[in-house]
């Protein structure tokens, strides 16, 4: 059965297309055919694709390579064969180089039908390549497509698992040590969350390694967060704020590990890293701390997808630590606010009962309005009168505080006092609450007048003298020393109060003088406010003075104040700075 064939003749000699006809049927073929010879037909003839094209090299009015071109441009697959009178080896090779795919001789047309036929299976087997590789394309975009979905997934499962953790509790170094095992294996080999603390320290919240041959180093990096200040590109990401990514570290320095020096990076030396991503922590404009992601084999690198993917999970970590520590404050302030709500309103009720029962004696003895009775009854209106300046003092007080806690500065009203015998007087009174400590004031001056405010310089003295008995075993003595000395050109009075209590430690020296901060030492002892330090220390520095403290746990402490008797203009600012004459946590 002869093979319908679709036939384009490009070629002006109708006698020589009818005998190309006649070999084709020869070989088989029955074919249908049209014929053109100019670039015009031709463009026309292609509107309805041939399965093949038989072109004459030599038109008048057409060129082969013209022909070629615009099945080319069309983008037709059409086997295109020359068959020509004559034609030289050198064009034969540019008319295949240009995309024919045979020529002939017309005086050997008995081999059209074979070439054909080639040219046609040639064609076959071209488009079902194509088709292969096409398929093949597709296969593998579809596998990366799945791949990437996937991928997407897992991230999104990721951050999710991270969101939980972050939501799961207050507490945020439990929150912190769940996300780093998270993200040791899913981002890095090794995870290390550090925290910058209130003072400045650096605290290494969480670490978590993926391989649990290399626990004893993690747990040594644990106990040993960097130094702020130091090389380590932990403390610099924290000091810097800005992110660090290192994806290659140099052979050498990996080689170098474990003799690195203290100041160099623990993480650079200790995990063997091949890179590692440092992210800080940030929240409104502050960096509170860092997530580092360490790799240590080369296979694995810091994508810009984990890298986002990190920035990510920083945010949000930022965003749950600061919520748990804004938590932890108001907590810590409500707990603080209830403490001394109960302390005052105890200090506040005890005189409030003496005035109650002197004006209920009082009002007894009026009924009965006997003369004897006179004496009595002014000694009792001096009582309640003394009664209610002590309590008038108390809620002065207790709004100094209220300002204080605002940040406000105190009106000060300033007369000349004399400090020997303030301090005499605040230390009777202190005496009065109690015989176990013994409260002894040695005076080197008869007298130390200066201009300050009363009332205030008696609360700083009765707070120092209360805390030194209230921080001291029974039967010691607190020590109060008044004296005068001319330094730098000024006269200061200066009060000393020594005690041989139970000390405070040297590390939260500095911090004693802070609102509602009580040291670790005040547990377990009387009841307290945390304010009494604070409120001392703005009523000394509002007066130009210092108020210093030196003290050993378990020996004991001494508090200082230094107040100018006269001041000379600038002086007073220059007490407020801390100074090498002045430290804040030594005598001098
Ligand atoms: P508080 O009401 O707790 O006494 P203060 O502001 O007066 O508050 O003192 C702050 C903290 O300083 C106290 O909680 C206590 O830890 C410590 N402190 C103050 N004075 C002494 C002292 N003389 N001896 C030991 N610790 C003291």
């Amino acid at each position: 059965m002869a093979v319908p064939l679709k036939v384009l003749f490009v070629e002006d000699r109708p006698s020589d297309a009818e005998l190309m006809l006649y070999e084709l049927r020869q070989a088989g073929f029955a074919p249908v055919w049209s014929r053109v010879d100019t670039e015009h037909d031709f463009r026309l003839a292609l509107d309805s694709p041939p399965e093949v094209i038989l072109a004459d090299y030599t038109l008048p009015q057409f060129n082969v390579f013209h022909a070629l071109e615009i099945v080319r441009g069309q983008g037709l697959d059409i086997p295109f064969i020359i068959v020509t009178g004559t034609i030289g080896e050198e064009v034969a090779v540019e008319c295949i180089k240009q995309g024919a795919d045979d020529y002939l001789l017309k005086d050997r047309l008995a081999r059209l039908g074979s070439a054909v036929r080639q040219a046609l299976e040639a064609k076959q087997a071209q488009v079902e390549r194509r088709k292969a590789e096409e398929t093949r394309v597709q296969l593998i975009r579809e596998q990366a497509a799945r791949a990437a979905a996937e991928a997407a997934q897992q991230r999104l499962a990721f951050l999710s698992e991270a969101s939980a953790i972050l939501t799961s509790s207050l507490d945020y170094q439990a929150m912190l040590q769940r996300l780093a095992h998270l993200a040791a294996p899913y981002l890095a080999d090794c995870c290390i969350i550090d925290i910058i603390q209130d003072d400045g320290t650096i605290r290494r919240m969480a670490i978590a390694h993926a391989d649990p041959e290399w626990k004893d180093v993690a747990d040594n990096l644990h106990r040993h967060p960097p130094r702020p200040d130091s090389d380590d590109p932990i403390a610099k990401v924290l000091r810097t704020g800005e992110p660090e990514l290192v994806s290659v570290i140099p052979e050498h320095r990996i080689e170098k590990q474990g003799n690195g020096s203290d100041e160099e990076a623990h993480v650079l030396y200790a995990l063997h890293p091949t890179s590692y991503l440092i992210l800080p922590l940030t929240v409104r404009g502050q960096t509170i701390g860092a997530i580092s992601l360490i790799l240590t084999t080369t296979s694995r690198q810091h994508s810009p997808v984990t890298v986002a993917l990190t920035e990510e999970l920083a945010r949000r970590s930022a965003t749950a630590v600061d919520n748990a520590r804004l938590y932890e404050q108001s907590q810590e302030a409500i707990r603080l606010r209830d403490e001394f709500l109960a302390s005052i309103s105890h200090d506040l009720k005890n005189p409030l009962g003496a005035i109650k029962g002197q004006a209920q004696l009082l009002q007894r003895r009026v009924k009965r309005e006997y003369l004897s009775a006179a004496e009595r009854l002014v000694k009792g209106l001096a009582t309640i009168d003394s009664l209610a300046t002590k309590m008038t003092a108390q809620i002065d007080e207790l709004l100094d505080l209220a300002g204080l806690q605002a940040g406000q500065h105190l009106e000060l009203h300033r007369q000349p006092t004399d400090l020997v015998a303030l301090a005499q007087r605040v230390a009777e009174e202190c005496q009065q609450i109690t015989e176990q400590v013994g409260l002894r004031v040695e005076v080197m001056v008869p007298e130390l007048v200066g201009n300050w405010d009363q009332v205030r310089l008696a609360r700083v003295l009765s707070n120092l003298f209360e805390n030194a008995i209230k921080y001291s075993p029974h039967e010691t003595t607190v020590t109060v020393v008044v004296k005068e000395e001319e330094r730098a050109g000024n006269t200061w009075a200066i009060v000393e109060v020594r005690d041989q209590g139970i000390g405070i430690p040297e590390s939260e020296l500095t911090r004693i003088f802070e609102r509602f901060y009580r040291a670790s030492n005040a547990a377990g002892h009387r009841k307290g406010t945390g304010l009494g330090l604070a409120s001392s220390r703005q009523i000394v520095e509002q007066h130009g003075g210092t108020i210093t403290v030196y003290s050993r746990t378990g020996e004991g402490s001494t508090f200082t104040v230094h107040l100018p008797i006269i001041l000379t203009p600038g002086v007073e600012t220059a007490l407020l700075t801390p100074s090498a004459e002045h430290p804040s946590t030594a005598p001098d």
